[in-house]
């Protein structure tokens, strides 16, 4: 049967601006080859000495090797096995081993980690990597609600260990900046070691396109490319674009849709040398372009995201345009402030149950917000007419599901959701999510039942609004003390200027199992949006250059015709010794970083080959 009408359906509006980092990246040599094991090897042994002058037993550092391991395993081609081993530095032995060398862990310098990876610069192929944990660390813990657990830092490095750089996405093991939850991989963690080591599943996919800006729309090197999940609302992976604008992201679900959010690259840090030509002034000469989302294009679609689904096992995108400002439905922002703010989404609606938008609240509405007059946005979904049959045998649960998303994409404070049936007022409102690994996760996800006997049951409202996310103003209901750091890691400058969120909403099944399946999302077709109105307010790029590979200078004391990469996790609260103290002591986590250059770590066992 055919649905009569569908009132208020839910669309949502994209709001594409926002900052952000990228995902996963692999380290490439200074011929500009990817670093990574080679294809004849299938196991990788690992040799771990657990002495350390920390009080750190060996179940301690066996645990966190194991689990580190574990999460690694099983993503990939590659395992990894761990050995113990009564000595170290042996010549092509990989080794997990705490070190008191003050050429890589000087006192002061903060480092906590480190791997370190001789390759072959020909080919990228690695001969040898060793994880180096600083024997002056005393924070290390065993408490993973702390960034300074042991575990945080092994399941990092193992991802150097692997050929991994840094990721700038948020919560992902490779994040740049230590943080709490490093000890698990991400989805994002997973696609990158998918991608350097596949094995043909059939069940992956890629997405491909082109990123560019400028008035000529030219390429844009180094922009961060998400893709997030319809189905988890987290970003499933990322890549930085190359040279000549493209991106290619592996390891994909196909099994999904995903909204692609482009943004400049937060950090270089313990990026491939490359990366340092990143033009970011699309916009102005001094400023950086907005992050966005991929949009349809025209004036019914504008502000609205767009999800691809991967019907195939590679999806091309076309051309995506950067953006120097925010995309918002027009009538969302006709209505935003009133006193019964209500957005009608009905008129956005061409078929189908579900959609996704953007919207946000600006510094001036927060400040002003009080009990009496709190800040706000309605959205209506009214499904009363709907003929469920049409989207799944009557017996089975449906639900309207909302993810509401903005961790990833650094907006300052948490966007709460509350969903309302307005015929009983029953209103349900999620928590805080304390994820097992120690991750604060503040993104927000809701289910509310469609009464599929009584149809007129299904009109909801949802209300969407901005808790405080700021410095020594949390929360009391938050499970664990907190500071911003967990929430937003490393410093203020992680934060997009305006305080926005991704609302995805669709209609849901459950499967009887703990899981649930998307049965009805509007989406969208394919389409370019380079003719999009606001795709050329953007500048030309006078002193972009497309000349990339690798601009460092390699030492000519250097090895000839091999590379050595040095990861390190920087504790950028001071490390061993010393720190700024005070209430910056978690604000500030950690700085990792990572440099391609074989001068500024000296080790005695490191050879020519
Ligand atoms: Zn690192």
């Amino acid at each position: 049967m055919k649905l009569i009408s569908i009132k208020n359906l839910f669309i949502v509006a994209l709001l594409s601006c926002s900052i952000r980092a990228h995902s996963y990246v692999q380290n490439r040599s200074q011929s500009d080859a990817g670093v990574q094991w080679t294809s004849s090897v299938s196991l990788i042994n690992i040799y771990v000495n657990s002495t350390n002058s920390l009080g750190l037993t060996s179940t301690d550092v066996d645990n966190s090797v194991t689990t580190a391991i574990a999460q690694w395993n099983g993503k990939s081609r590659i395992s990894l096995k761990s050995n113990p081993t009564p000595t170290i530095n042996q010549e092509g032995q990989n080794e997990i081993y705490f070190s008191s060398d003050p050429g890589i862990f000087a006192n002061g310098t903060g480092v906590v980690g480190v791997t370190q990876v001789l390759f072959k610069n020909n080919t990228g192929e690695i001969i040898e990597a060793d994880i180096l944990l600083n024997n002056s660390f005393v924070d290390f813990t065993n408490n993973k609600n702390s960034s300074a657990f042991l575990g945080n830092v092994i399941t990092h490095e193992m991802g150097h260990f692997l050929g991994l750089g840094h990721s700038q996405v948020v919560g992902a093991s490779m994040f740049y900046a230590l943080s709490r939850g490093q000890s698990e991989i991400s989805d994002d963690d997973k696609a990158g070691v998918y991608s350097i080591y596949p094995t043909g599943d059939s069940s992956k996919g890629s997405l491909t396109g082109k990123i560019v800006g400028g008035n000529s729309l030219a390429a844009v090197f180094g922009a961060h490319v998400q893709a997030v999940s319809l189905k988890t609302g987290k970003v499933a992976a990322s890549n930085i674009s190359d040279i000549d604008g493209t991106f290619l992201i592996e390891g994909l679900s196909r099994d999904d849709q995903y909204f692609i959010y482009t943004s400049p690259i937060v950090s270089t840090a313990g990026l491939p040398s490359r990366y340092s030509n990143a033009k970011f002034d699309f916009c102005n000469s001094s400023k950086k372009y907005r992050g966005s989302f991929f949009q349809a294009c025209g004036a019914a679609g504008e502000g609205f995201p767009q999800s691809v689904k991967l019907n195939a096992s590679q999806v091309q995108v076309g051309s995506i345009t950067i953006r120097c400002a925010l995309d918002v439905p027009v009538d969302y922002m006709q209505n935003k402030g009133s006193a019964n703010f209500d957005f009608d989404l009905q008129s956005h609606v061409a078929s189908g149950l579900g959609n996704t938008f953007t919207g946000y609240f600006s510094q001036q509405e927060i400040d002003s917000s009080t009990i009496s007059h709190p800040v706000i946005d309605k959205f209506r979904a009214d499904f009363s007419r709907v003929d469920w049959n049409d989207y799944a045998p009557s017996g089975v649960n449906l639900y309207l599901e909302l993810k509401i998303l903005n961790q990833a994409f650094f907006s300052p404070y948490k966007a709460n959701v509350s969903i309302g049936r307005l015929t009983t007022g029953e209103v349900a409102t999620p928590s805080y999510v304390l994820e097992s690994d120690g991750w604060m996760n503040i993104d927000t996800y809701e289910r509310k039942l469609i009464n599929r006997s009584n149809s007129s049951d299904n009109d909801f409202e949802i209300s969407v609004y901005p808790e405080s996310m700021k410095p020594f103003e949390f929360p009391q209901s938050l499970p664990v003390t907190s500071t911003k750091a967990d929430y937003f890691p490393s410093s203020s400058n992680f934060e997009d200027s305006t305080y926005f969120y991704l609302v995805s909403a669709s209609i849901v099944k459950d499967n009887g199992n703990g899981t649930f399946t998307p049965v009805s999302y509007k989406g969208q077709q394919l389409t370019d949006n380079k003719s999009c109105p606001d795709a050329i307010n953007t500048y030309a790029l006078s002193t972009f250059s497309a000349t990339g590979s690798n601009t460092t200078a390699k030492s000519s004391t250097a090895k000839k015709k091999d590379g050595f990469l040095g990861c390190g996790t920087v504790d950028m609260n001071g490390g061993p010794g010393s720190g700024p103290g005070g209430f910056f002591i978690g604000l500030i986590l950690s700085l990792i970083l990572c440099s391609l250059t074989s001068s500024i770590i000296k080790q005695n066992k490191i050879k020519t080959l």
